[in-house]
């Protein structure tokens, strides 16, 4: 039944097929469901979404949302774990908002993988039964007219058009070379969490900047949610998985390992009980350096060329760098670097989506907790 319902909703594209496609989605999904059969709903429209989850609210039931812009991997099923351990039914949102890329940004060649994506989703809700806790209700995948209903989505500065901006913190890290980027992850989420408006929200540990500004964001406009973090999952050799790590072949997916290595013998300086900002840093920019230099040494069709945008060491709530740790308070060690396009590939050679001619960006960050 799951799949068959959204096999009809891939072949409808065209605006008449869209409100097709809200009746389907408006039907209850299995009105005769057991615990084991039972798939979730798909909505694109705000209305029937909110009749839903009133619905839901006077059954009693608690909704935890889980935003995303889809590309689903193992990170983004953690978020929608434990958002089931916590609620009795879970909302995944599913898109790519364009005001948060900027004019020259990836928005374009952004991963979009439905089919797969809703795969996962209804497989993770099978191992949810299981479990006896909440289940995965509804997804929510709505157009941009959707989002953006009056004036079109506008991704320049300043833009036109209604935005949030959570300044200063949206300005520092990512924000730099970002500019409209926090602005439009603001935005997006303001206008998720009135649409779902859910008890609790669930953002990854790993795009931390975006964690502190959502918690800043909905304390300031007292949004009645509550933000919830969850670890950063990894592949074996530490690098953080991402939707973007399918545009790394075998080569550039080698390297893009050297920023979680970066960022772990910094930690590892934090926790022998440095302070000082050169004396942590340094162990960062040694293993980026070293890697840099490894690889400028190899021929352009063995190496792997990456830009160090920023290694970061900043207050865990004001995002300030810090020159000094204040181990009562803790910090946030964070990086991010630029993967280049390969120079000149071999024969054979794996290579990622894209033919790795596109340059990726990836972050990380680690917490450094509060020591005695
Ligand atoms: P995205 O689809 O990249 O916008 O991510 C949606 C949510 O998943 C955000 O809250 C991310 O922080 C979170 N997320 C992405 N990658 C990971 C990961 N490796 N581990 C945990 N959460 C993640």
């Amino acid at each position: 039944m799951a799949s068959k319902r959204i096999a009809q909703l891939d072949v409808l594209s065209s605006a008449t097929a869209l409100s097709t496609r809200a009746k389907i989605l408006l039907s209850p999904c299995l009105s005769h469901s057991t615990p084991h059969s039972r798939t979730f709903h798909v909505f694109r429209e705000v209305a029937p979404l909110r009749k839903h989850r009133r619905e839901l609210l006077l059954k009693g039931e608690t909704v935890g949302l889980v935003p995303t812009m889809g590309a689903l991997h193992a990170g983004h099923l953690s978020l929608a774990r434990q958002a089931a351990a916590e609620n009795s039914r879970v909302f995944v949102s599913i898109y790519v908002n364009p005001t948060q890329f900027g004019v020259n940004e990836d928005l374009d060649s952004y991963p979009k993988t439905w089919d797969a994506d809703t795969h996962m989703l209804g497989d993770l809700d099978k191992e949810l039964a299981m479990d006896g806790k909440g289940r995965i209700e509804a997804v929510f995948a709505p157009t941009s007219k959707v989002m953006y209903p009056t004036l079109p989505p506008d991704s320049t500065l300043p833009g036109k058009g209604s935005f949030v901006t959570i300044t200063p913190l949206g300005d520092v890290l990512e924000g730099r070379t970002r500019p409209v980027f926090m602005r439009g992850v603001a935005t997006v989420c303001t206008k998720l969490f009135n649409i779902v408006e859910a008890e609790q929200v669930y953002f990854g540990q790993k795009d931390v900047q975006q964690t502190v500004v959502i918690k800043r964001m909905v304390q300031d406009f007292h949004i009645n949610t509550k933000v919830r973090i969850v670890p950063t999952e990894r592949e074996p050799d530490g690098l953080a998985m991402s939707s973007r790590n399918g545009y790394l072949g075998e080569r550039r997916r080698k390297i893009g390992v050297v920023l979680s290595q970066a960022l772990r013998a910094a930690e590892a300086a934090y926790r022998m009980g440095k302070r000082g900002r050169d004396d942590i840093l340094a162990l960062a920019w040694h293993v980026t350096n070293r890697m840099g230099m490894e690889q400028d040494a190899l021929s352009e069709t063995e190496r792997a060329r990456f830009e160090v945008d920023y290694i970061s060491l900043a207050d865990p709530e004001t995002l300030d760098e810090l020159e000094e740790v204040d181990a009562s308070k803790g910090a946030i060690l964070s990086g991010a670097i630029k993967m280049l396009p390969l120079e000149a590939t071999r024969d054979g050679e794996k290579l990622g989506r894209g033919n790795d001619e596109v340059p990726v960006r990836l972050i990380d960050n680690i917490i450094l907790g509060p020591q005695k």
